[in-house]
């Protein structure tokens, strides 16, 4: 047999790199979470407030740690800020800057893994906006931030061509590049230096990078009508600590600029809409049956009659059909 030494030679290479696969696998997730967030750590200074930074570290270090053993449901009434807002000696009427109030949470996971009740959200925080680029230009918007049938719509609708430059409207950093094809379709989400984060979604095309730096202005993506979107438009949302603002509040999309150089998030003011939020997510619908009727449905759901057409806007007379839904609480 004619053997040739060059494969005696791979031999070995090749079993060592068998052997490897069979290893355990290492869990890669945390450590890139873990440089991730790292990278985005600021530098140390002197002049950074040591009170919060310090604060905060504790507390979300903590935070992060409980994350890891509890679900999800908790995690939505685990409210890491709290002892922060609770603690008058730290003025949050001063700016703080995105790195002290977000601090090491760096995650291209969710939107808002802050999950902090707007009830706990701090009394009032003024934003610096005076570098605000308009995300595009068109000025049309073609649906308001709202309540919809069934959920809220937490952002402002503007038109666009499929193919529009879509612009970053403040200095930041790209923390989530992601697709959900029954939602926001190809999305962007960044946390500017301000404090703020932008939302960017329905997007045919993404032109950047995750941890990328942005300026103001610079195109992130192109206009599009992708996840669940009737036509091309931009889904433009703005948030702070992960509770959205209606965009209209601080942005004159007719003129493309910001209606001031800064904005007063106030609990009361900005997130206006928190008791109709909790109403509708204490609402309960019910899917109507083969040989329903409102009566036989009030009484299986614990209401009455009265109630029922009270909640849908409709008549004790009306027909009700079957695959309807009907609020009933
Ligand atoms: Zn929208």
């Amino acid at each position: 047999m004619n053997c040739n030494p060059k494969y005696l030679y791979i031999a070995p290479i090749f079993l060592f790199f068998s052997f490897i696969q069979l290893l355990p696998a290492a869990e890669p997730d945390q450590n890139k979470l873990k440089s991730e967030t790292e990278s985005y750590l600021p530098a140390p200074s002197e002049n950074r407030r040591k009170m919060p930074g310090a604060r905060f570290r504790k507390v979300v270090t903590q935070a992060v740690a409980q994350r890891a053993e509890h679900d999800s449901i908790a995690l939505q009434e685990m409210n890491i800020y709290q002892s922060i807002f609770d603690d008058s000696s730290d003025d949050l009427m001063e700016n703080h800057p995105a790195d002290d109030i977000y601090h090491h949470i760096w995650t291209r996971e969710r939107l808002n893994p802050y999950a902090i009740p707007i009830d706990s959200m701090p009394d009032s925080v003024r934003i610096f906006c005076k570098d605000f680029v308009a995300p595009v230009h068109s000025g049309i918007i073609t649906s308001h931030f709202g309540p919809r049938r069934y959920r809220y719509h937490f952002g402002t609708d503007l038109r666009v061509k499929v193919g529009d430059s879509i612009r970053c409207s403040f200095d930041g950093k790209v923390r989530i590049i992601d697709y959900e094809r029954r939602g926001y379709g190809h999305y962007v989400v960044i946390r500017h230096n301000n404090g703020l984060e932008t939302v960017y979604a329905h997007l045919s095309k993404t032109l950047v990078e995750h941890n990328q730096t942005l300026k103001a202005g610079q195109v992130l993506g192109l206009g599009g009508n992708t996840g669940r979107s009737t036509g091309p438009h931009l889904h433009y949302e703005i948030r702070y600590l992960g509770n959205a603002i209606n965009p209209v509040h601080m942005v004159d999309f007719a003129q493309n600029k910001m209606h001031e150089d800064s904005y007063l998030i106030t609990r009361n003011t900005t997130f206006y809409y928190n008791s109709h939020l909790k109403e509708l997510r204490s609402a309960k619908y019910y899917t109507v049956r083969r040989g329903d009727t409102l009566g036989r449905i009030a009484q299986r759901n614990g209401t009455s009659i009265n109630r029922i057409c009270r909640l849908n806007n409709i008549s004790r007379k009306k027909t009700i059909r079957p695959g309807q839904r009907l609020r009933v609480r």
